[in-house]
């Protein structure tokens, strides 16, 4: 059974603090979007990828840059 969905860790770029977010893997591809972090409440971008053999990378962007 493929997994459809994860909850994945980010890192905010602001204040470090790890915060997670669930990601629906049903979408191919690149994925992206603004979370707030849940100590500063700052916005980061968050951008999701998977590759052909389902691996899960995501990576955090302050959201002014
Ligand atoms: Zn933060």
């Amino acid at each position: 059974m493929m997994t459809t969905d994860e909850d994945v860790v980010w890192v905010c770029q602001y204040c470090g603090v790890q915060n997670s977010v669930w990601v629906d893997l049903t979408i191919d591809g690149k994925q992206d979007f603004v979370e707030d972090c849940r100590i500063c409440c700052r916005p980061n971008h968050i951008i999701v990828t998977t590759d052909n053999e389902s691996h899960l990378y995501v990576e955090s962007r302050p959201s002014d840059e």
